[in-house]
């Protein structure tokens, strides 16, 4: 997945280039490099580390015309060979690669074995430089849109040559954005990097490429057409995508939910139909997801079956993309994506849009990928997530399914309540972050092998959320589970080391998860119970309690993630783990 940043003007675009793939390292952070140009040469600078040793390797150095890549390795490991920017095998051309050369191997051999090539790494970007240089004749441009022809799978592409004054990109399945400012110009992944120069930009669409020089920039088709584009103004400020005081991004974005679940409602709730999803004659919805936003979608069925009525599917994107799915035209197919650029999610929309189906994103990123295939859906407006681990995504998700509910919904009665509860909720959310008592309860567990998280009914994909929060950022093994399914298998864990989380709300199947807890109590395991009241046999039955504010039910997954969220990253912390940046995962997965 990988970020890219580059610069063009006439500042030193080194500390400029460092900082702003910082910035990206939730793409990846496996190692990372630098592409100087500068008086007819350039000077390449790599380390299989993060990009803080990136920084000190580029110490002192200059140029105005600079790219650099923060990898997250999907072809050769990570190590210094296979970092990028990748060279041509006579030095005159370097690149940076986003995504996947899917027919790298033959183009490689072909290169080799016909033409005497050598290559030194085992990526597949590598061939991209070995290409431009193959066309090459004198006509950069010329050379790369032939090596554009050539190339198949998904890509985000910067390319310089030493001999030319010029910066190239192209994108096909992976993001680039361009940052337009007065004889200056940035090309990256996303427009964090730099957003304090400048706000003005263009999302590159697919197969579109530009071209930067002194005489400015030209958005083109891969044929070399000009296109005409328009400038966009990024909502968000730099202010956004820094830390504010606390240790940790993933901390931060927990306590910023109040302010994003407002966010997402905010502007929609009294306005609901102005929703601009196309709803007349659809029979059922298809939610398709991976991760954290697929156990967001579990909750989103719960939710718009019993409020509309609807039959609703919840869909791994990465299975149903390959499995034949049975689709009709009166199918809703929805992407649910945090970074809208999920690439299994990305294909499961195209082929149900291909199938005739109607189709919608639910995203945080505007502008994204998702957001521009689907042109239709809800935006989230939760600010970048920058920890790799969901969090505010997950509660402003849960929002978009509640405002999609009462959007179907004819109920005006539904409407009027769910509306009251909504608006008091970023204010019960703020409440329970203020005094929460979770980092105790994480040390008396850190050292826990194996955790248990269950719940039922609408809760029951909160418990699958917390188990995954923990996996991810502590690494302790966790499992997830409907508690009513436990007798089933999961219990034959239980024993006296082993916590279970266990979500009780005071609902429908309150009187079903204390069974489920005595089941827990008789085989010695320990509990720790998160409950929007403490009654007598919780108090029994329970090592810990974490009380959580009273809400409707269709709003109790957000105030129940919010203890998980913490417990994860508390015991994470006790661990001494690096939390914003887990092991061997990255942010925006926009590879298969
Ligand atoms: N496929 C390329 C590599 O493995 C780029 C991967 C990425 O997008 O991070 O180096």
């Amino acid at each position: 997945m990988c970020g890219i940043s580059a610069y063009y003007g006439k500042e030193n675009g080194v500390p400029i280039i460092l900082q702003g793939l910082q910035r990206l390292e939730y793409r990846g952070y496996d190692s990372a490099g630098l592409a100087l140009l500068k008086n007819n040469e350039i000077e390449i600078i790599k380390t299989k580390g993060k990009i803080t040793e990136l920084k000190a390797l580029a110490e002192g150095r200059s140029a105005n015309i600079v790219m650099g890549h923060t990898r997250w390795a999907t072809h050769g490991e990570p190590n210094y060979i296979n970092a990028h920017p990748h060279s041509s095998a006579d030095n005159s051309i370097a690149i940076v690669h986003n995504g996947i050369i899917e027919n790298h191997a033959e183009l490689r051999k072909e290169l080799q074995e016909k033409y005497n090539y050598k290559f030194t790494s085992q990526t597949d970007s590598e061939v991209i430089a070995q290409l431009i240089q193959f066309f090459y004749k004198g006509d950069f441009e010329e050379a790369f849109r032939k090596m554009l022809t050539k190339i198949e799978g998904a890509f985000g592409i910067v390319a310089l040559h030493k001999d030319h004054k010029q910066m190239l990109c192209a994108r096909k399945g992976s993001p680039l954005v361009l940052g337009i400012k007065e004889g200056e110009y940035f090309i990256a992944s996303d427009p964090t990097p730099f957003l304090e120069y400048t706000k003005e930009v263009i999302y590159l669409n697919e197969k579109q490429m530009a071209v930067i020089d002194d005489t400015g920039y030209k958005v083109k088709d891969f044929n070399g057409f000009n296109l005409t584009t328009e400038l966009e103004t990024v909502p968000y400020g730099i202010e956004a995508i820094q830390k504010g005081g606390f240790e940790h991004y993933m901390l931060k974005e927990i306590f910023e939910q109040p302010e994003t679940i407002l966010n997402c409602f905010r502007g929609k709730i009294r306005h609901i139909d102005s929703i601009s999803i196309k709803k007349e004659n659809i029979k059922r919805i298809i939610f398709v997801c991976c991760g954290t936003s697929f156990y967001a979608a579990l909750v989103g069925k719960y939710i718009i079956e019993k409020t509309v009525n609807l039959p609703v599917s919840v869909e791994y994107a990465s299975e149903f993309r390959y499995r034949q799915p049975m689709l009709f035209p009166t199918d809703l197919v929805i992407a649910v994506s945090q970074s809208g650029e999920t690439a299994d999610t990305l294909e499961a929309i195209r082929l149900s849009k291909s199938l005739g189906c109607n189709v919608a994103g639910i995203v945080n990123v505007t502008g994204s990928s998702i957001a521009k295939e689907c042109g239709q859906g809800i935006y989230l407006h939760a600010g970048p997530e920058i920890g790799v681990a969901s969090t505010k995504a997950f509660s402003s998700q849960i929002i978009a399914f509640i405002l999609l509910s009462m959007y179907f919904s004819q109920n005006p009665y539904f409407r009027k309540e769910v509306i009251e509860d909504l608006e008091e909720l970023p204010a019960k959310v703020k409440a329970f972050l203020q005094i929460q008592n979770i980092q105790s309860i994480a040390e008396k567990y850190k050292h826990a092998k194996f955790f248990m998280y269950m719940g039922r009914d609408i809760n029951y994909p909160v418990a699958r959320e917390g188990a995954l929060k923990l996996k991810e950022i502590s690494y302790i093994p966790a499992e997830g589970y409907a508690a009513g399914e436990m007798k089933h298998g999961p219990i034959a864990l239980i024993d006296e080391n082993t916590p279970s989380v266990f979500i009780v709300t005071k609902d429908s199947v309150y009187e079903k998860v204390i069974s489920n807890m005595e089941e827990v109590k008789c085989r010695k395991g320990k509990i720790i119970c998160i409950c929007d009241e403490i009654t007598e046999e919780i108090e029994r039955l329970t090592n810990d309690i974490i009380l959580v504010p009273k809400v409707r039910w269709e709003l109790t997954p957000i105030i129940n993630v919010l203890p998980l969220q913490l417990l994860a990253y508390y015991i994470a912390k006790a661990n001494g783990r690096e939390i914003d940046q887990p092991r061997n995962l990255a942010k925006a997965v926009t590879v298969e």
